[in-house]
């Protein structure tokens, strides 16, 4: 089997959150089904997700919230069985049903797993297709899809678990990661380098970020070209000072040009490119060790071939 492991759950096909809602349970179908029809997945090792354990999930997020997360759950099971709707809504556009909380626990589960693979040299690198995604999560708080952040927790607990020194977050979702930002920002065992669309959800990220934070605006209808650029000439340089231990990638790919989601103009050849990047990176100071998790994208067609360039670099095809 490959040294690229995979790292999904059926639960994180039960968490939806009501018809034509754009991060929907298809968006797994889609990706599945073009690993398979390309025989990528056949270069994979495949990894059930364990359920992430609490005290992981608070090295990211206060009680406080994962309280709300689990009381709301047990409060809307209530109403579904006395013949309620079946979502909650925690924010105008993100809601939860029976499912969420299982499938919000996969989702970081995967990250943590794929981060002690990764971490006992029984895989280079990971990519965890889960949902629903994380980097909106902010430590008290759920938003824009996203309940637990799977990067921030997973980053958190290498940091803990492994006693590394410096961690590295890598962001390129056409929105900006204030979940991640907000959990990271000011711990210097963490770096953070993200480009995304501005202005634009979540309405945040260029005013003076932290110094471990390296945030890239960018213009609507930025073309691919451009974002390479700002990649070679403002990631790298810190990434290679920084000689990160362990690199976690935020693999959203809603700043796909085909994306309506968001205006950039991203190809699955950028997608390829940036992901060649920081495999490069990680073999030079990590052995390679890149763990890397689904955010957005939303055009099945455009998501299933960028994760399928996305992880064809992963593992070398
Ligand atoms: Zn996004």
């Amino acid at each position: 089997m490959g040294k690229t492991g995979y790292f999904s759950h059926k639960d994180c096909w039960k968490h939806e959150m009501g018809p034509g809602h754009p991060e929907c349970p298809g968006r797994l179908d889609a990706i599945e089904d073009r690993l398979l029809v390309t025989g990528v997945t056949d270069a994979l090792t495949q990894y059930i997700a364990p359920k992430a354990a609490l005290a992981d999930i608070e090295l990211a997020h206060s009680r406080l919230h994962i309280a709300a997360m689990r009381g709301l759950t047990d409060w809307l099971r209530e109403e579904v069985e006395a013949g309620g709707p079946p979502y909650t809504q925690v924010d105008p556009d993100t809601s939860m049903n029976m499912h969420t909380w299982d499938a919000a626990l996969r989702s970081a589960g995967a990250a943590l797993a794929a981060t002690d693979a990764v971490m006992a040299g029984e895989l280079e690198n990971a990519f965890c297709a889960v949902r629903p995604p994380g980097h909106h999560a902010m430590r008290d708080k759920a938003m824009g899809f996203c309940f637990f952040n799977n990067v921030a927790v997973a980053a958190k607990y290498a940091l803990q678990r492994y006693n590394l020194k410096r961690v590295a977050v890598v962001d390129f979702d056409v929105h900006h990661g204030n979940g991640t930002e907000d959990i990271l920002a000011g711990d210097e065992r963490a770096l953070m380098v993200s480009f995304f669309q501005h202005p634009f959800y979540p309405y945040c990220g260029d005013q003076n970020p932290a110094p471990n934070m390296v945030n890239v605006p960018v213009a609507a209808y930025t073309r691919g070209m451009d974002v390479r650029e700002i990649i070679e000439m403002m990631w790298i340089p810190r990434l290679e000072a920084f000689k990160p231990e362990l690199i976690f990638i935020s693999a959203g790919f809603d700043a796909h040009r085909d994306d309506d989601m968001g205006q950039l103009g991203l190809t699955e050849q950028d997608y390829t490119w940036i992901t060649q990047r920081i495999k490069d990176v990680a073999r030079r100071y990590c052995d390679g060790r890149i763990v890397s998790c689904l955010e957005g994208g939303y055009v099945m067609s455009a998501l299933a071939r960028s994760v399928e360039a996305h992880v064809r670099v992963l593992a070398d095809l």
